[in-house]
């Protein structure tokens, strides 16, 4: 019999409770003074996940037509010195062609990045994630491939051709195998292409099934998780 109490998901609620209940104690006591002006004076990140979306998209549009917002960047630093409210975190590949807040015409504060070869899950990364969306409450979690992906390429190289690789880079191979499976499997006339959604793809299930946070969040819709692929010949975001 559950009693909550003993119940195995009683530690991450009440350590939850706290981390929320800490962050209103913390707005509260500064709603007087200038920490609570300067909070205040960061945008809001209390929209939904189709808002996210919605502006990142939006965003994107403005980038791939070359028409980005004009931004003062000093704008709001002192602000943004003692808050952050971003309104979205994304999970994105280190490729240095593929900058989020450029791709999605975001500034500094909006986006809660965790990047690595590849954009895969680990353990590191989700923690990240868990913090961005748990703590600072950024409503949509965007796991952003993009074409030719040089860590999805050399996984398709090592599975095809046996090619290996030294130091540590067989880590990301190991990491990215079951996506460029998946996709072999699936026929695909163009692995690559098939590779890049399906590590994506799998990125998004193992972030919403993620226990015991981020599937909590998303069971009661208080986050969305979805994913896209970059393309670097139009700076184009496309959904998968
Ligand atoms: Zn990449």
């Amino acid at each position: 019999m559950c009693d909550c109490s003993s119940c195995a998901y009683a530690p991450q609620f009440n350590r939850r409770r706290l981390l929320f209940g800490a962050a209103a104690a913390a707005a509260a006591a500064g709603a007087s003074g200038w920490l609570g002006d300067a909070r205040a004076a960061v945008p809001s990140n209390d929209i939904g996940p189709d808002e996210a979306l919605k502006r990142l998209m939006a965003g994107n549009a403005r980038y791939a037509a070359n028409k980005p917002n004009m931004r003062d960047y000093s704008a709001g630093r002192a602000a943004r010195a003692v808050t952050q409210k971003p309104i979205a975190a994304i999970l994105g590949c280190s490729d240095s062609r593929v900058a989020p807040e450029l791709a999605f015409d975001q500034g500094p504060g909006d986006l809660f990045i965790v990047r690595v070869a590849g954009n895969f899950v680990n353990e590191d990364g989700l923690a990240s994630l868990e913090y961005g969306t748990l703590v600072l409450r950024a409503p949509l979690i965007l796991v952003l491939g993009h074409d030719n992906c040089g860590a999805v390429d050399a996984t398709v190289k090592a599975l095809k051709d046996k090619t290996e690789y030294p130091g540590h880079l067989p880590a990301l191979v190991n990491a990215i195998k079951p996506a460029v499976e998946l996709a072999s499997k699936s026929g695909a006339k163009d692995l690559m292409a098939a590779a890049v959604q399906a590590n994506v793809r799998l990125a998004v299930e193992r972030l919403k099934a993620a226990q015991p946070l981020l599937q909590e969040m998303v069971q009661q819709k208080k986050l969305g998780v979805v994913g896209g692929v970059y393309s670097l010949a139009t700076g184009k975001v496309a959904l998968v």
